[in-house]
């Protein structure tokens, strides 16, 4: 189940395009010198997805980024093995010839 879209901006980032402003007004607002600040705490009503998702993507420098929603392959543990046997899967020394470890 989906808890909807959620969005963060860094304004140390900003560099004051005004992109966003012009995709979701409603979630961004411009300062007198451009720049933008979130409207709202972040949370993205589902039919302003799109537009949201169109100012997340045009932002030339990726002040926008998206939050809350976890990616499928985090589901389950990075490492390991269903055995329970994770360090079998280790790059050590002893078995660098595998994964071609380089120094
Ligand atoms: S599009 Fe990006 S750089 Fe431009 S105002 Fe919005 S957040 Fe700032």
């Amino acid at each position: 189940m989906s808890e909807g879209m959620r969005i963060r901006l860094d304004r140390t980032v900003c560099d004051g395009f005004g992109i966003c402003a012009k995709h979701a007004p409603g979630y961004f607002s411009l300062d007198d010198w451009g720049y933008a600040s979130l409207t709202g705490d972040g949370t993205v009503a589902e039919p302003d997805r799109d537009a949201v998702m169109n100012a997340l993507l045009d932002c030339p420098v990726h002040a926008i980024t998206e939050i809350g929603e976890r990616s499928p392959h985090l589901a389950s543990p990075p490492s390991g093995t269903a055995d329970g046997a994770p360090a079998e899967n280790l790059k050590i020394e002893a078995n660098e010839a595998e994964w071609g470890f380089t120094r």
